[in-house]
């Protein structure tokens, strides 16, 4: 148990002219009302505000927060009354002990709804005095960590509500260490058997790891220490709550799991980080869709840091964040960090300008007078990335944003996904791509006859329905190859005037199979649909050689006709042809709006370059084949850009925010220095098009010190 000594030596460390004499009389009138009262674990009663008082002190706050903690519990649990408490302690800690009492009479109970009410007013407390959920926060975490005592039913019902509410709260005021531990223990009271799985794994795994560790460590050092830049390199597991939401995410299971580490980089300034990035992704590869400007573009609850994930020494994943000492701060403690050793009720303007969202419900609260409303602004606000939907019998689902009508069936079961034919939003009917808001309730029609379709794809937004729907394709697409091949058979065994049902039936097939490499007939005959086998193949091991003539170049040309008239397509026309197979030139990354011409592969579809492309130039003209565009297209397509600018601080920072502000991602970054204080930087974008990139270009054209932006190819 922490002394009330070890609270007020902390405290007068980082808070030096503290008024200590406050949390001093706060403890010993807390001792004095508590007197005699037990906790379940057996312990004197007090131990459990001392222990909050404690934490409390972890987040750095002032005295009258630490003395608020202290005494949080009092008007609940014995006679003192809120007029004791602003008489002996003034008004401020008086308030505060009364909004944690509130608080604390909430009935927390399962119902969505409820919850969404619950969350209403914590966030109420909250904007009326952000150290009431400070303290509730800190009164939850310690009231986990004692959780052992209470009865199972009791622990359940606790652990859910942390993870429901809490652990969300935290997240969202940026109190990374308290939403990691909350979660962690709620996850091992939930699901007590998938922890104790990790748990292990991780244990077994420890020493190999700090191995691991070690040397990711001293090569990072290495490199910054050549760079001469002071640095700190942390190598730490994510947290098991964390490991298991991947496991979830992915469907994969822990050993599937390649990035449960995660090094951190710390450094003194903003120019020090991204040239530990540049370092970094010149040691290791960076893997694309993976890099993250949280210093360019802070997160809401005003985390910064950039993230990376780069191919390490052993051919691994490795996940590196790089941030500022400052930033650290941030991260860890989140709000805690703007309020430590200010002792102020209202927002200041920095904490004020960063909690926006926090004002502006509190604005809402006063126009929104349904509560309904409000809930909903709430929800959004503290689940940013989540929208909930009614089914036609009131329950509710949780959906990704974005999600469509056809995620929505799948959520329900996956034959309403299968047969969904329309979808009703609040009784008007939708089409079938329309973006799902919170609070709508969602009919979704079927038709028994009904099957997915390939464009589902371009538009689902959960795992569960992508899956589905591809399953549903793969199968599709394995039975028309087989009757594809089939005919492709057919035709050319006539002319040799033998039957593939023949050789089916007599098992004379198989030895063609076996040859070929494929399992069963059906695989093989597949393959022929498919391109990868031709029919003239399979005679060949079935027939003598005296019997074969050479029929290659027809079944060349009967080959491309067969592509053309295969489908699947990504934002392409053929002209005069509807849907084929098509592929992307790696070498000229060609965008939407860019003059393109098709080169007919052998059995893969139609590759497209861009008509400037030097290995357009150079294709046989025989198998080209004039291409258009689709028009709006909703793909998105990666293209390179150079940048040539001077070498001046911070404009890396300039230049991937100008192009995120864009609204183009950004899927990978390279900078060198060159001698003559200018730098190459290279960009990986992801664009819609190239107007789009034409946009980006010229914004990006415009920062100064800015000299050249272009386009590459090949
Ligand atoms: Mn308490």
């Amino acid at each position: 148990m922490i002394r009330i000594t070890d609270i007020i030596d902390r405290i007068s460390t980082y808070h030096p002219q503290a008024d200590l004499d406050l949390v001093e009389r706060a403890y010993i009138y807390s001792a004095r009302i508590h007197e005699g009262q037990v906790r379940l674990s057996g312990e004197p009663y007090l131990s459990h505000p001392l222990e909050v008082a404690g934490l409390l002190t972890e987040l750095k706050l002032g005295p009258v927060s630490v003395a608020a903690g202290l005494l949080h519990d009092a008007l609940e649990d014995t006679r003192a009354t809120i007029e004791d408490l602003t008489q002996l302690f003034g008004t401020p800690v008086a308030r505060i002990v009364e909004g944690v009492t509130k608080l604390s009479s909430l009935e927390f109970r399962s119902s969505e709804a409820r919850q969404a009410e619950s969350i209403r007013k914590m966030i109420l407390a909250m904007a009326d005095d952000i150290r009431v959920i400070l303290i509730k926060l800190c009164d939850r975490l310690h009231n986990m960590r004692t959780l052992q005592f209470q009865k199972e039913k009791k622990q359940t019902k606790i652990a859910q509500e942390t993870l429901d509410i809490y652990a969300p709260i935290a997240n969202r005021l940026g109190i990374y260490w308290i939403k990691t531990e909350l979660e962690d223990i709620a996850f091992m009271y939930l699901f007590p058997h998938q922890y104790r799985e990790i748990a292990s794994h991780v244990a077994k795994k420890r020493e190999e790891q700090q191995e691991y560790i070690n040397t990711i460590r001293k090569i990072i050092q290495a490199k910054m220490a050549e760079a001469h830049i002071p640095c700190e390199v942390q190598g730490r597991h994510k947290h098991f709550y964390g490991i298991y939401q991947k496991m979830m995410d992915q469907n994969v299971d822990f050993n599937e799991v390649y990035d449960i580490l995660a090094f951190r980089i710390i450094l003194d300034t903003v120019p020090q980080c991204y040239q530990a990035l540049g370092i970094i992704h010149s040691i290791w590869k960076p893997i694309p869709h993976r890099f993250k400007d949280y210093i360019g573009i802070p997160k809401p609850n005003m985390y910064r840091s950039l993230h990376t994930t780069v191919i390490g020494p052993f051919g691994e994943r490795v996940e590196i964040q790089i941030r500022t000492k400052g930033m650290d701060r941030v991260a860890k403690d989140g709000i805690a960090a703007h309020w430590q050793y200010k002792e102020k009720s209202v927002f200041d303007q920095e904490t004020g300008a960063v909690f926006a969202w926090l004002r502006k419900l509190v604005e809402e609260q006063k126009s929104l007078k349904d509560p309904d409303e409000f809930m909903e602004t709430v929800r959004i606000e503290l689940f940013p990335d989540e929208v909930y939907v009614f089914t036609p019998q009131g329950d509710v689902l949780a959906l990704p944003k974005g999600a469509t009508p056809v995620d929505f069936a799948y959520a329900v079961h996956t034959e309403v996904g299968n047969q969904c034919t329309g979808a009703k939003v609040d009784g008007r009917m939708v089409p079938l791509k329309y973006e799902l808001k919170t609070g709508q309730r969602v009919e979704i029609i079927t038709s028994p006859n009904h099957h997915p379709s390939k464009d589902w794809l371009n538009f689902v937004k959960t795992a569960k329905a992508r899956s589905r729907v591809r399953q549903h394709i793969k199968a599709e697409e394995r039975k028309r190859s087989l009757s594809l091949g089939r005919e492709m058979c057919d035709k050319v065994f006539r002319k040799y005037n033998v039957s593939l049902n023949k050789y089916m039936k007599s098992g004379e097939i198989e030895k063609a199979v076996h040859e070929l490499g494929y399992k069963t007939a059906d695989d093989l005959i597949v393959g022929v649909g498919y391109g990868k086998v031709t029919p003239l193949q399979v005679v060949r091991y079935l027939l003598p050689r005296s019997e074969l003539k050479d029929e290659k170049e027809t079944v060349v040309k009967r080959l491309t006709q067969r592509i053309r008239k295969r489908k699947s397509t990504s934002g392409i026309l053929v002209k005069g042809l509807d849907d084929i197979l098509v592929r992307f030139a790696k070498c000229c990354n060609p965008l939407p709006g860019d003059p393109v011409i098709g080169y007919i592969t052998r059995g893969q579809g139609v590759t497209v370059h861009r008509t400037s492309c030097p290995h357009a130039l150079n294709m046989d003209p025989e198998r080209r084949i004039e291409l258009e565009w689709a028009p709006d297209t909703k793909e998105l397509y990666p293209v390179r850009i150079h940048v040539l600018c001077h070498d001046r601080m911070g404009l890396l920072a300039n230049i991937t925010a100008a192009i995120s502000q864009g609204e183009a991602n950004i899927l990978d970054a390279k900078v060198n220095t060159r001698a003559d204080k200018r730098a190459d930087c290279y960009f990986t974008i992801s664009v819609s098009g190239a107007d789009h990139l034409e946009n980006v270009i010229k914004s990006v054209e415009k920062i100064k010190h800015v000299i050249k932006v272009s386009r590459l190819v090949a």
